[in-house]
């Protein structure tokens, strides 16, 4: 997959340069282009942004450079990306939204700073707005970064293990259930006796228990009640849960 992010912070996408999200691009499974802003102004001053409209506080990013770094990435790609406009005001990011977009060939990531974004990128680029949460940031590369690992994490070959994928929380449509690891007992807290059993299907049942269990009393929104299996229902109903 190829993600472009354009940004006039590029020092604050430092995540990419660590861990799974570095090695994903080293081994050529995701290749990731950032893009300075900056670079795609034609005055002198290099200016991005400029007041708004009808008066108010803080200034709003202008449009023309947006456009222009989406051509350029579109140039050099040899075809228009999916363009993603970093905003509180967008369609929520959950694992769903990650999902679907681990299916596109190209992403393009747009950050917005300030008091936001001129309207007519969203209107005429046009780029779809994605908000990772009802909560403000100072700018879009935080939530670009969170997008990219997100989806990173499901791209073939990233994370190693494919089926701590679907164990994943969210992924299963359940939390995940508790982990261990040695020692056995830690200052008074014990491992789960059926964890050191190695029982097989005893510690499948136990986790699905878990699973259901956490995700209950944590998250009920989450559990689609009517598609539960008749093992999930027993499950719940012996522990009271159902
Ligand atoms: N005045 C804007 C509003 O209330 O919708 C908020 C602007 S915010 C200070 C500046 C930029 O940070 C936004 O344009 C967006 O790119 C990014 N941003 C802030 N919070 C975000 C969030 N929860 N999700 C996605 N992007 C966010």
């Amino acid at each position: 997959m190829r993600v472009d992010i354009v940004s006039i912070f590029p020092e604050a996408l430092a995540p990419l340069e660590v861990s799974l999200l570095a090695r994903a691009r080293d081994r050529g499974l995701l290749q990731v282009r950032v893009w300075n802003l900056r670079d795609f102004t034609v005055d002198r001053h290099r200016q991005v942004d400029d007041v708004p409209y009808g008066g108010g506080p803080g200034m709003v990013m202008k449009p023309e450079p947006f456009f222009a770094a989406v051509e350029a990435i579109a140039a050099e790609a040899a075809g228009r990306p999916r363009v993603l406009l970093t905003s509180p005001q967008g369609r929520r990011f959950d694992q769903r939204y990650a999902e679907e977009l681990a299916r596109e060939r190209h992403l393009a990531l747009l950050c917005g700073r300030y008091e936001g974004v001129d309207e007519r990128v969203a209107q005429g680029l046009p780029a779809e707005e994605v908000s990772i949460g009802d909560y403000i940031l100072n700018g879009g590369e935080l939530p670009a970064m969170v997008i990219v690992e997100a989806v990173a994490r499901l791209l073939p070959g990233v994370v190693g293990d494919q089926a701590s994928i679907a164990a994943d929380s969210f992924t299963s449509g359940l939390l995940d259930h508790p982990h261990y690891t040695r020692p056995a007992e830690f200052r008074g807290m014990a491992v789960p006796e059926v964890l050191l059993s190695g029982h097989h299907e005893a510690i499948r049942r136990w986790r699905r228990r878990e699973q259901l269990r956490r995700t209950v009393a944590r998250r009920p929104d989450l559990i689609a009640w009517d598609r539960l299996s008749e093992e999930d229902r027993a499950l719940l109903r012996d522990d009271g849960s159902l």
